[in-house]
């Protein structure tokens, strides 16, 4: 059964161009779901969401847990990110969460986003995943003088409301601190946060869930999820799962028809990011951008780059509007000019691997995790869950109508 999505069929094809992640960490090669199964809970998507909770899931709560994967664990967005485990995990300020949640809303979100890097470093620690890249600490690089005086403004907002504040770099003194470049005009230095190897994370979560417990199938996309009698029947092309309970983390790859209230909820959008061949030292200091921290500069439509511990060059921007050959290729052409743009000594060092994958966006500009608005009285958590951290709920509008249909039957668990 053909699902509805929001771009066209390639850009959900497991064929879809890989990342460089992939070319150092191949997919592994979960086999498909055939015939007939049962699980306590059924997750959709095995990328960071999808896993990380299958992995409590099974090794906290003792549930019986099954993931179905489209392609493999990692091939979505968290198999081909730019690796940068950092503080953003809303679009939205300081001030807009301010006058949206208060001023402890916006602290209580500060601490939530603290406590997933130090869960996301605890994970490879106690897993043993070898995904670490790089010192701790971002830098968020000015891209004009005004939007240097933007960020010592935001830096004295942040340390009354955070009570902590990024260390600022004024223009003259990039270059000593390795961050020169013509598009750079002062920066703000952050503490928090650390870069990774993203395919690693993302197989070393696999591994741990799988060795708690859950199973996972590849190549097994979800195209019909029902309700029946004691959960929901999820259908794929070969075979059907049925789940007491159901969890959807397809992020931007869900398909807009799984559930009606999906629909039209979520934005996903593309990111594009290309990976140079090795730079030499040379190289690296021609330009002066020698720096070994994450960075992204303070356009709205962000760049973001990286030096790769083997010496390539990691760039990426937002992506293009449509999956269709052409404009894929536009993109990844526009992405390269504004490398050369931003790093003109580099103009010689030449892409090796380039890519694009969906992002997801939602009309509040925050993420949501929850019960299914539609569903709420159908979503009591799991024995033991309700000692866990409330996460933030923020829902968005849908992007065109909510429809009105009768609704659905609750389920019995
Ligand atoms: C190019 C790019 C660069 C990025 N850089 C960064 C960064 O540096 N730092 C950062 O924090 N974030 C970054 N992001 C965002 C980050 O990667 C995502 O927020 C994160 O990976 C989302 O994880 P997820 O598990 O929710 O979704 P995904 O990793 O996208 O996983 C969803 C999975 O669900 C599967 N799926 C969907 N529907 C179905 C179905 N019906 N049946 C079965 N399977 C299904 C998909 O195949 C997919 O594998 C970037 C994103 C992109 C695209």
């Amino acid at each position: 059964m053909a699902v509805r999505q929001f771009y066209e069929a390639a850009a959900y094809d497991p064929a879809w161009p890989a990342s460089h992640w992939a070319g150092t960490t191949p997919l592994p090669g979960h086999p498909p779901l055939a015939g007939e199964a049962r699980a306590g809970v059924a997750v959709i998507g095995a990328g960071y969401a999808g896993l990380n909770a299958a992995l409590a899931l099974a090794r906290e709560h003792g549930a019986d847990v099954a993931v179905l994967e489209a392609a493999q664990p990692g091939w979505g967005a968290s198999g081909r990110n730019g690796g940068f485990c950092c503080l953003g995990g809303a679009k939205l300020d300081d001030a807009a969460i301010v006058a949206r949640h208060g001023v402890q809303g916006a602290r209580d979100w500060r601490g939530y986003q603290l406590r997933a890097i130090a869960h996301v470093a605890g994970l490879l620690e106690a897993e043993g995943i070898d995904a670490r890249q790089g010192p701790p600490g971002e830098a968020l690089l000015a891209h004009s003088p005004a939007a240097y005086a933007a960020l010592q403004a935001s830096a004295e907002a942040e340390a009354a409301l955070h009570g902590t504040a990024p260390r600022l770099v004024a223009a003259g003194a990039m270059a000593e601190q390795g961050l020169a470049g013509p598009g750079f005009h002062g920066a703000a230095l952050g503490a928090e946060g650390f870069a990774l190897d993203p395919m690693r994370y993302v197989q070393g979560l696999a591994r741990a869930a799988g060795a708690a417990g859950a199973r996972i199938w590849g190549q097994s996309p979800v195209t019909r999820l029902e309700p029946v009698a004691g959960g929901w029947r999820l259908t794929t092309p070969g075979g059907s799962l049925i789940a007491a309970r159901v969890l959807i983390a397809g992020n931007g790859y869900t398909p807009e028809d799984l559930q009606p209230w999906l629909a039209g909820r979520t934005l996903p959008v593309f990111s594009a990011i290309l990976v140079t061949r090795p730079l030499t030292e040379a190289e690296r200091a021609a330009q002066g951008f020698t720096s070994p921290l994450m960075s992204y500069d303070s356009r709205q439509l962000l760049h973001y780059f990286r030096h790769l511990p083997d010496g390539r060059f990691l760039f990426g921007m937002r992506g293009g509007l449509s999956a269709r050959p052409r404009a894929e290729a536009e993109t990844l052409a526009r992405l390269r000019r504004h490398f050369e743009a931003l790093f003109p000594a580099w103009r010689d060092a030449q892409t090796e691997t380039s890519w694009s994958g969906l992002a997801c966006l939602t009309g509040s500009l925050a993420p949501f995790v929850g019960p299914s608005p539609a569903r709420p009285a159908c979503s009591r958590p799991l024995a033991g869950m309700a000692t866990a951290l409330p996460p933030p709920r923020l829902a968005g509008p849908r992007r065109r109508g909510w429809s009105r249909g009768r609704r659905p039957p609750c389920p019995r668990f």
